[in-house]
């Protein structure tokens, strides 16, 4: 099983995030130890007891300190058994990764790290209103590979505005000079709930540009490739097969445990939703109850997620997955579709598996939803 663990802190509000988190830092004890109580009250939430991956997102887990990231591995460590050579992840902010931070991230049990980095570009970071500096944003990765945390995944933003693409081209170039194993590369949408989505609506900022995004991706993807990173999801790539194991069980459908406020669980037959309330989880934890909506997945819901997911990455949609889930025979039922998207070159069929060539990825989720059943 697989583990999600959301720390819901961050020291201030990026312009463009529209995740779960407080600025207000005052409650940060108290939510681990509620977190590691929802640990040990749905320690039973998957029959299986075995974990393969922990991942500490957010928010910014990284502003857990030794204590607390220690309190919440050691109650891991006491309700399941976690493989020796699980995947142990967590999301780190350039401004927190200090030689000792990270010799007590490694210590802990660390063995991953994913650093939001975004951009190596001053007035990028600045205009999406990140904590850290482009000295920061080059150094850290040094300095955790020093600490000897070598399995180390990057996020870069693409589609920040600019005159042309020489930010994008410093920005890779950068970040192949810092010989990381994954690059996470995310295009910048405006969410209507942040900062940049107040802005468009009083006309202070323009839309992304999708065309300039679309060049952006394409540049990325071929920069990327020449380097020797594969894509082996539309935005995560990989060298030497350094996937992300965590991620990539969500994308083929395994279940897992999210814990904290707003995170999600998946057990096969429903998804569970912790509430996006860092008080309300807290209070709700302290009196033994998981304040949680749960939905129940239909036949064809799993379908069309593992579809959505799926079709995203280099291992597809096995038509036998597809068939078992909902047992309909998908190949027959979406001939028409199929024949018409493999005519125009955006999918294939090999042993058994529905794949999306690379002009298909272009635009996955649309042509994943054209195979959804109802
Ligand atoms: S992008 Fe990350 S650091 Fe910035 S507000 Fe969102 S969760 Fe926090």
């Amino acid at each position: 099983m697989h583990l999600y663990i959301h720390i819901p802190f961050c020291r201030q509000a990026c312009h463009y995030c529209d995740f779960h988190f407080s600025t207000n830092t005052k409650n940060k004890r108290a939510i681990v130890e509620a977190i590691a109580k929802e640990i040990v009250l749905r320690k039973d939430y998957l029959d299986s007891n075995n974990i393969e991956t922990i991942y500490f997102g957010g928010g910014t887990p990284s502003l857990l300190d030794t204590s607390e990231l220690d309190l919440l591995l050691n109650t891991i460590y006491s309700n399941f058994t976690v493989n020796p050579t699980a995947e142990i992840t967590l999301e780190a902010n350039p401004d927190d990764l200090d030689p000792q931070k990270l010799v007590q991230l490694k210590n802990a049990g660390i063995n991953r790290l994913s650093i939001g980095i975004q951009s190596f570009h001053e007035p990028h970071l600045k205009f999406l209103n990140r904590v850290h500096d482009a000295y920061e944003a080059g150094s850290c990765v040094k300095i955790a590979q020093d600490a000897g945390i070598n399995n180390i995944s990057i996020d870069l933003i693409y589609a920040i505005p600019a005159p042309d693409h020489s930010i994008l081209n410093l920005d890779m170039q950068k970040a192949f000079d810092l010989d990381v194993s994954h690059i996470s590369a995310y295009c910048l949408t405006i969410e209507p709930q942040t900062a940049f989505g107040s802005w468009l609506k009083k006309k202070k900022i323009k839309p992304i540009d999708e065309e300039f995004a679309a060049q952006q991706f394409e540049i990325l993807i071929a920069g990327l490739s020449e380097k020797g990173y594969e894509q082996y999801e539309i935005s995560n790539f990989a060298r030497n097969a350094q996937y992300s194991n965590h991620n990539s069980a969500y994308w083929k459908q395994r279940p897992y445990l999210g814990v904290g406020p707003s995170a999600h669980s998946y057990n096969r037959v429903s998804r569970e939703y912790n509430i996006s309330n860092n008080a309300q989880y807290l209070s709700a934890i302290q009196q033994n109850t998981i304040p949680s909506t749960i939905e129940i997945l239909s036949a064809a819901d799993q379908t069309n997620e593992y579809l959505l997911t799926g079709l995203r990455t280099k291992w597809g949609c096995e038509l036998s997955t597809l068939e078992q889930l909902s047992g309909y025979q998908f190949q027959e039922r979406n001939r028409a579709e199929i024949s018409e998207m493999a005519q125009k070159g955006w999918l294939y069929t090999d042993n058994g598996t529905i794949l999306l060539t690379r002009a298909g990825k272009l635009f996955a989720d649309r042509l994943a939803s054209e195979l959804f059943i109802d």
